[in-house]
């Protein structure tokens, strides 16, 4: 070997070594790569699962030195597969926004379906592809190499993936293409976990949607049969004055009697629309910030005059320095009227020697404020108790039941909560709390 020949082997050689140190460094620098995918993959919640496969692409296109990456997600029977995620460099050929793998090709959709991977290094007339207009569109448009492999959960095709490189041909090593089926196994099973999520949402929607209409369903039904009585009643009275007009004997008295409670049972039918109506009154009312004793004290005088009627004693505490809230100054009088007159109700029907009513406003712990509404009248029936806030639950002779319903739901779209219940010794607590407005400030900071 002359000395030349041997500098050039041993150049030769030289450069070989290089290239393999060099390609056991991308090597290495593969399998950190995929270690760190494989944690970013796991740890990703499932709505941020789609920024993570965009961004995992990229990475594995810039690291094994390729043109385009391509995401496909499984669809109906007639589309095969969409493609919904893609990078690529500035110069390779940009994907078209969900584009479908049957227009691109049948036969590779159901080559990937049936979970076979395309796989060639350079357009040489060897190309593996059965398909002649794909191989024509191939030679053309390139990509001049391609692995296109299926996305996998156990034995269910749940997507795929291609690897693509324009600028010249390249092969794809054993041990890269293992490497690149894991990185399919990452990305196929946090495709995976995106789709139950989804599911399980669209499961936990459906649920909220059919028990909020057998709900409303009931309520319409209580609604329609509140609604009947007084319209019965208006409909046989109408008939009964119009015989007692018209007929050969009659009787304007009694004529005069029946329109009365034609009158009385008009206004208990309105009554109940306007019930049902302010139950519905839009929830989103502008709510300012508002200290709690400005609206009790702007209905303190009527409260009071009633407790002169109906004599009894109404005390009112409130605590110095409260904390405001966020709310709707009406419709928070709206609530306190309704308990106070409540519980006039309930001492009234008493009738025992103590007559008292006690209105409290506290501070509760931080971040919420209670008003409590005490009596000392009848307590609560035991065969309401725990059907208070439904709709026309009443134990009135002429109650429609619909105070508490309309009580809590205001509450309710303030933030708070509300609850009743009979006192050890005699009569009923109602209260409901509110978040303070620093409460739900933090409330909302906490959700962003
Ligand atoms: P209504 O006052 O028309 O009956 P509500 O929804 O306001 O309708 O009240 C429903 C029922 O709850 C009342 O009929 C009564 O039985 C019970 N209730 C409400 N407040 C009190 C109270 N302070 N003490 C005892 N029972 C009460």
């Amino acid at each position: 070997m002359s000395d030349t020949s041997r500098r050039q082997s041993g150049r030769k050689k030289g450069s070989l070594t290089a290239r393999r140190t060099a390609s056991g460094r991308a090597s290495k620098g593969f399998e950190a790569l995929l270690d760190e995918m494989s944690a970013a993959m796991t740890r990703a919640l499932a709505h941020e699962i789609d920024d993570e496969i965009e961004r995992w692409l990229r990475k594995i296109v810039l690291a094994l030195d390729l043109d385009r990456s391509t995401f496909w997600e499984r669809a109906s029977a007639d589309l095969g597969f969409i493609c919904t995620h893609w990078w690529g460099r500035p110069e390779a050929p940009k994907m078209p926004p969900n584009a479908v793998a049957t227009r691109v090709s049948p036969w590779l959709t159901a080559k990937v379906l049936a979970g076979e991977s395309l796989i060639y290094t350079g357009l040489d007339g060897q190309l593996p592809i059965e398909a002649p207009e794909l191989r024509r569109f191939v030679e053309a448009y390139g990509p001049v190499a391609n692995v296109t492999m299926p996305l996998q959960v156990g034995a269910t095709v749940v997507g795929g993936l291609t690897f693509d490189k324009y600028r010249g041909p390249r092969d794809w090593p054993e041990q890269e293409l293992r490497r690149l089926r894991v990185v399919g196994q990452i990305m196929a099973s946090a495709l995976d976990r995106k789709r139950a999520d989804l599911q399980t949402r669209e499961l936990q929607a459906e649920v909220t949607l059919a028990a909020r209409r057998s709900a409303m369903g009931e309520f319409a039904a209580s609604i329609a049969h509140e609604l009947n009585q007084p319209l019965g009643a208006i409909l046989g009275n109408a008939n009964a004055a119009r015989r007692m007009i018209s007929g050969e004997k009659s009787n304007p008295g009694e004529a005069v009697a029946a329109l009365g409670d034609i009158v009385e049972d008009a206004k208990r039918a309105s009554g109940i629309i306007r019930r049902v109506r302010a139950l519905f009154k839009d929830g989103n009312s502008p709510k300012t910030v508002l200290d709690l004793s400005v609206p009790l004290a702007e209905i303190e005088g009527l409260l009071r005059s009633e407790a002169g009627v109906r004599k009894l004693s109404l005390r009112i505490e409130v605590a110095p320095s409260l904390p405001p809230i966020m709310g709707d100054r009406i419709q928070l009088q709206q609530c306190l009227l309704n308990l106070v007159l409540n519980a006039f109700d309930s001492v009234a029907a008493a009738n025992s020697q103590r007559r008292e009513v006690l209105v409290r406003v506290v501070q509760e712990k931080a971040g919420w404020v209670r008003v409590s509404v005490s009596d000392s009248g009848h307590g609560i029936d035991p065969l309401v108790q725990g059907r208070l806030f439904e709709p026309f639950v009443t134990t009135k002779p002429n109650g429609m039941g619909m105070g508490l319903l309309v009580t809590r739901s205001i509450v309710e779209s303030h933030g708070g909560k509300i609850s009743g219940k009979s006192n050890d010794d005699v009569g009923a607590t109602f209260s409901f709390t509110l978040p303070t407005s620093r409460g739900r400030l933090r409330e909302e900071r906490a959700e962003a």
